[in-house]
Parts: C-alpha cells; sequence; structure tokens
C-alpha cells in the first residue's frame, strides 16, 4: 500500500564546501544554499535559562538549555534543524583550546551543516549569560493543494476524522505540527529491545469504552490486562506508609476519622457527579460551577485526608489542583466516564484495564496506515485558517491548502495559536483562553525484572505527599519489559518541573525507595524515560484541558459549534470519556459526520 505520509522532499538547504577552503567539516560549511520557494524564519539569539528566566550556574547546562530553546523556537515557527542554512553564536570567555559548546551544538545539528560565525564576546546583555545563538531557516513550501477537507492535528481524533471522511468519498488531508502521528499517545522503546512503553496514554477498556476498543480489534493490536494482584502502598499527609488491598479503601489515616472522612467524599463525590447530565451538564449543575473543587469539598468536610483525596484525584485525572478547576467540570468530567469510581478503576470496565503491548500509538499508526497515500503532512503547524466565500486557506508550515471545509482537533488552550479569519465567536475563543492545561508527567522507570512482586506488592502507591501522587506496574512480562509508571502531576510534578532532567528523575527513583524500601530491596533502574507534555509547544499540557468555576455556566455551549465551515474535534468535546483515548476517537467521527452530513446537504 502506498504510503499516508506526504513525500517529505530533498531539504531546501544545500551545503557548499568551495575548493581550496579549509575543510570545515564535522559542524560548518562555508556556505549554504536553497533552493524551491521557502518561508523564511529567523530566530532572536537564544540562551541557555529556563522559562523563568533562571541560568544555571553551570555552562554545560546552559549550553545544554540554550541549544533546546534554538529547538522549541524553530518547532514553534515550523522549522527543523534541516531547514537551518545559518548559525551565529555568541560566547562568553570563549576558550579555544576548550571549545565545550562543539558537542552541544554537534548534537543539536546531528549531521547538518549550517553556514555558521563563532562570535566571541566580552559579555552578553546579562551577566549570569555565557551563551547566545540564532538561527535562520528555509522551510520548502509545497505547492498549493485542493482537497475537500482538511484536519488540523494528527492524534487519534484527527485521524479518525480523515478516516471517516475519507471512507464516505471526499478528499481529506491531515496537517500536523509534529514530525509523528498520534499526538498524546506517544510510544517510545527506550533500552532499543523491544520494550515498548508510553510516555502519553496507556490504558483503554473493553467494555465501555466501545470506540477506541473497536479502533484496537480492527487493527488486530495486541493487549495485555492490567496486572492488580498484591498490595497498594499508601504514603499518608504525616508520610506515614501503609499496605492495603487493590481497588479497596486505605487502612489507616494519621487524621482521626480520616479514612471515614475519605469514604464519606468518595461517596459523596460519586453520588454527586451521578446527578449530572453529561448532554447538558451545565442545566443539571449550575451551582456546581460556582465553586471550585476545593471549596466544594470544604462546605462538605473539615477533614484534612477528604481534602488530600480530592487532590490526588484532581492530580491523578487533570493534574490540577482542587482549587484550579470548578466542581462542576470535575463532576461532568468523571461522569463522562460513568463515575469518578469507573474512571479510577484498574479492572474491568475501569479506565485503566487494557494497555497495548506495542504501545498506544500503534493505534494512531495502524490508522494513519489506513489513510489514502500523500494524506498527512508532518511537521507542519496550522497558523492561519482564512474563510472567504471562495472556500478555506488553510496556511501551514510547509504550504498552503484550499478546501471546502476544516475540522480542527487541537485542545481549546490551542486555539490561541492560530489565527481564524474572521475571528473565533467571542465564547469559543473564551473557553480558549480560561480553561486551563494540566501539569501531568508520566515518569517511566524501567528495571531487569519485578522486585516490588517479591514482597507481594502491586507496583500501585498513591501518595498524599509527592512528589510521585501515583505508581502502576506497566510491566509487560511477556517481553521481559518491567517498569512503574510514575505520575507526579499538579503541584507536586510542577515543582519538579524547573530542576534539570537529571534531578527529577532523581527526586522520583528517591520516591520510590522512600515508599518501597521499607518492604523490599529496591534495585537501580536501567532507564528512566519521561516526557514534558507541558513544556510541549504542541500539548501545552495534558491530559485534557479543564475549566475554572463560571467558564462552563457562561461558554460550554461552545465548545462544539462549528465556526462557518470550520468544526471542531478533539477528546475534550467529547461527551464520554472525555480526556481519553475514547473520547477522542468518538470526537473524531462527530466531526466527521458534521462535514459528511454537511457535503450531502449541499448536493440536495
Ligand atoms: C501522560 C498522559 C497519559 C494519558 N493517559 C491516558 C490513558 O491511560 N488512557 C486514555 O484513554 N487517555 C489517556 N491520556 C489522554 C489521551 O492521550 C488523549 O485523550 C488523546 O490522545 C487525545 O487525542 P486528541 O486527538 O483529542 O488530541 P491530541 O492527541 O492532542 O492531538 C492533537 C494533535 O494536533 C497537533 N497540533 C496541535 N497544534 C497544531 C497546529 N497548530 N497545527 C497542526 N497540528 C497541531 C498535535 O501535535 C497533536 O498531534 C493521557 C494523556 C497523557 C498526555
Amino acid at each position: 500500500m502506498s504510503s499516508p505520509y506526504s513525500k517529505i522532499k530533498a531539504p531546501s538547504v544545500q551545503t557548499i564546501d568551495p575548493h581550496m577552503l579549509f575543510d570545515s567539516r564535522p559542524i560548518f560549511s562555508h556556505s549554504t544554499t536553497t533552493s524551491g520557494p521557502c518561508r523564511i524564519v529567523a530566530t532572536a539569539g537564544q540562551v541557555g535559562c529556563d522559562q523563568n528566566g533562571v541560568f544555571p550556574t553551570d555552562i554545560e547546562d546552559q549550553l545544554s538549555l540554550a541549544m533546546k530553546n534554538l529547538g522549541r523556537a524553530l518547532e514553534a515557527a515550523g522549522a527543523t534543524v534541516t531547514d537551518v542554512f545559518k548559525l551565529v553564536y555568541y560566547i562568553v570567555d570563549y576558550d579555544p583550546n576548550n571549545r565545550r559548546h562543539t558537542k552541544h551544538v554537534q548534537a543539536f545539528l546531528n549531521g547538518h551543516r549550517p553556514a555558521t560565525t563563532l562570535v566571541p564576546v566580552p559579555a552578553l546583555a546579562n551577566p549570569e549569560m555565557k551563551f547566545e545563538i540564532e538561527a535562520y531557516a528555509a522551510v520548502r513550501q509545497e505547492a498549493l493543494r485542493e482537497v475537500d477537507v482538511v484536519v488540523v492535528g494528527a492524534g487519534l481524533s484527527g485521524l479518525k476524522a480523515a478516516y471517516e471522511v475519507q471512507r464516505a468519498g471526499f478528499s481529506c488531508v491531515v496537517v500536523e505540527a509534529r514530525d509523528r502521528v498520534g499526538g498524546k499517545t506517544w510510544s517510545v522503546d527506550p533500552l532499543g529491545q523491544g520494550k515498548w512503553i508510553d510516555v502519553g496514554a496507556a490504558w483503554i477498556n473493553d467494555t465501555n469504552q466501545s470506540k477506541i476498543y473497536e479502533l484496537a480489534k480492527s487493527l488486530d493490536l495486541e493487549m495485555v490486562v492490567q496486572r492488580t494482584t498484591g498490595k497498594v502502598i499508601q504514603e499518608d499527609l504525616t508520610g506515614d506508609l501503609g499496605l492495603f488491598d487493590y481497588g479497596g479503601t486505605p487502612a489507616q489515616a494519621a487524621e482521626k476519622n480520616g479514612i471515614e472522612s475519605l469514604v464519606f467524599i468518595r461517596e459523596l463525590a460519586e453520588k454527586v457527579c451521578q446527578t449530572v447530565d453529561i448532554h447538558n451538564p451545565v442545566q443539571s449543575g449550575a451551582d456546581l460551577d460556582k465553586l471550585t473543587l476545593e471549596e466544594w469539598v470544604k462546605s462538605n468536610t473539615e477533614s484534612k485526608t477528604a481534602m488530600a483525596t480530592a487532590k490526588l484525584w484532581t492530580r491523578a485525572l487533570l493534574g490540577l489542583e482542587p482549587s484550579e478547576v470548578s466542581a462542576l467540570f470535575f463532576m461532568n468530567y468523571c461522569k463522562s466516564a460513568g463515575g469518578l469510581l469507573q474512571m479510577r478503576s484498574d479492572f474491568k470496565n475501569g479506565g485503566q484495564y487494557l494497555r497495548f503491548t506495542r504501545g498506544t500509538q500503534s493505534m494512531s499508526l495502524g490508522l494513519a496506515d489506513l489513510l489514502h497515500s500523500d494524506s498527512v503532512i508532518l511537521s507542519s503547524p496550522v497558523r492561519r485558517i482564512i474563510q472567504t466565500l471562495d472556500g478555506i486557506l488553510v496556511s501551514a508550515g510547509r504550504g498552503e491548502l484550499k478546501c471546502k471545509r476544516v475540522i480542527v482537533s487541537v485542545p481549546t488552550v490551542l486555539y490561541k495559536e492560530i489565527t481564524f479569519e474572521p475571528p473565533l465567536p467571542q465564547a469559543k475563543a473564551e473557553l480558549g483562553k480560561n480553561n486551563v492545561h494540566g501539569y501531568t508527567l508520566k515518569v517511566m522507570v524501567s528495571f531487569s525484572e519485578p522486585w516490588w512482586r517479591k514482597a507481594g506488592l502491586a507496583g500501585a502507591v498513591m501518595s498524599f505527599v509527592g512528589p510521585i501522587t501515583t505508581t502502576r506496574d506497566s510491566s509487560n512480562d511477556e517481553k521481559g519489559q518491567f517498569s512503574l509508571t510514575c505520575f507526579t502531576n499538579g503541584d507536586a510534578g510542577r515543582k519538579l518541573s524547573p530542576l534539570p532532567q537529571k534531578e527529577r528523575f532523581s527526586a522520583v527513583v528517591a520516591h520510590i525507595k522512600r515508599m518501597y524500601g521499607p518492604y523490599v530491596d529496591v534495585p537501580e533502574p536501567i532507564a528512566v524515560t519521561e516526557h514534558e507534555w507541558f513544556k510541549d509547544q504542541w500539548a501545552q499540557g495534558c491530559p485534557c484541558p479543564a475549566s475554572p468555576p463560571g467558564v462552563m455556566t457562561q461558554f460550554d455551549h461552545a465548545l462544539r459549534t462549528t465556526h462557518g465551515k470550520v468544526h471542531f474535534i478533539g477528546t475534550e468535546t467529547a461527551y464520554e470519556w472525555k480526556g481519553y483515548m475514547d473520547g477522542a476517537v468518538r470526537s473524531g467521527e462527530r466531526g466527521a459526520r458534521e462535514v459528511i452530513d454537511a457535503f450531502n446537504r449541499a448536493k440536495l
């Protein structure tokens, strides 16, 4: 079958090594040139500070951050390293005998050789700054393409929508910002041994998540049941450890009546979420939208354990604190998954029942493979959608497309990255401005054996202290893949985020040792893997945007409405399993149906 991926043409940048000039390899070339129509990208000088403007004192860390920041600046503008034709860098205290920048620049360029200029300088704009780098890139532009439908984003929702639109006989292209399909489904093989792990979504079930399960089965993908054997470790507010049965209730709490309070708030939340109508949440729960979840808990109990429990829910489910999310949003989110208990369950019918041997990205890759040839354009962020009487012009990183309908699959918080002409209706734009995206960091810690099982432990933890909130046994025994999935989210994760990666990993491993150490010897991991979705240009958080109080009341009605001939999908817009892969697939089907119906109506 022919490839769904639009052929990447030869790079637009060529390097030139003139005769009789000193050989400039391996990093730079004396000159570069471009061919074909190109879009020029220039970056400002990038320096080695974090998002808070903090410069690491270690120059190596500064160099590494500067290169990372340059990569981000290029990515946001839809350029890749091979598009760079000129680099200029400025170095304070340059020592030709100790060229510390070389390995960082070389790693960044990965064999690409732009024209470069090194400028030793006495100082930069800020005394802490020791290195600054700027780039110029030329991004090859494809000829204008005309199709019936353009889908923005090749996550599960966008791919499913494209598949259905093509199946109905209309031409459709998916334009994706990243250099891969799958969005928040992203499976990696850190050891290169076919032991796949998911740094994004991992779990589904085979009953009430019928849409995603149907997709997985149709692609003939192998799944494993989540292991739920053994005891769960609980770390209480005081740091005291205890054990309880998988799927059960912690046995002890430092606070008097703590366990009763935990059960009380859990039962109450379950009862209240069941009263919300997912098709009309605002009408069924208007009062709940006046409160944050934190205020809702406080209005029902003063128990610290109950509040810590609610914190665990919002962290685990949304990467947020209870103070950041409307009680109505939270209850509706739970109800969309059948209820809080079902959503949190790792058993049959629960949200975390099955995992994929080859990772969940295999579903996205499988869907992409079902599309017609040249249907997926990668590394091409959409920056402008212009609707005119003559059709819609979609302006993307690698060229422009003309179409009759557009399906936008990006989360509401990313609407700001796209200029809509005419502008989005106010209510829709406000959803994008006011919704918040959580900090969920999934650190995958791989071991050579499942040592926790020796002590009768399940590999599952719930901690009221952090930095880890929960862990799960994410092993695949048959493949010899043994790992703990460690979630650090909400404020606990945000505290770790500014740390250099090695310190973040150390904090996670130290917490594993603190929790498991009293029960069993904890060996050193063989690999630690993460992806910080919050810092990712094309996610800006995860797993699903949430609304603070008042936002649903005012603007939820606009979540799924079309804007002229532009349709909106994405897991956030699903009624069922909102925020999950199942919701993504459902929303993709809805978007496709809207477009196909519109085309069919136009034929009448
Ligand atoms: C750490 C983590 C754990 C999770 N765990 C689970 C789980 O266990 N089970 C579960 O069901 N779900 C889980 N989820 C949620 C699940 O991943 C999502 O619900 C689902 O993948 C969302 O699909 P989507 O198509 O709606 O959005 P996305 O996957 O976000 O797809 C949107 C696509 O649009 C692209 N894009 C963005 N902006 C532009 C632009 N301007 N131009 C072009 N393209 C653009 C993005 O790159 C992306 O590919 C998890 C998510 C994360 C991050």
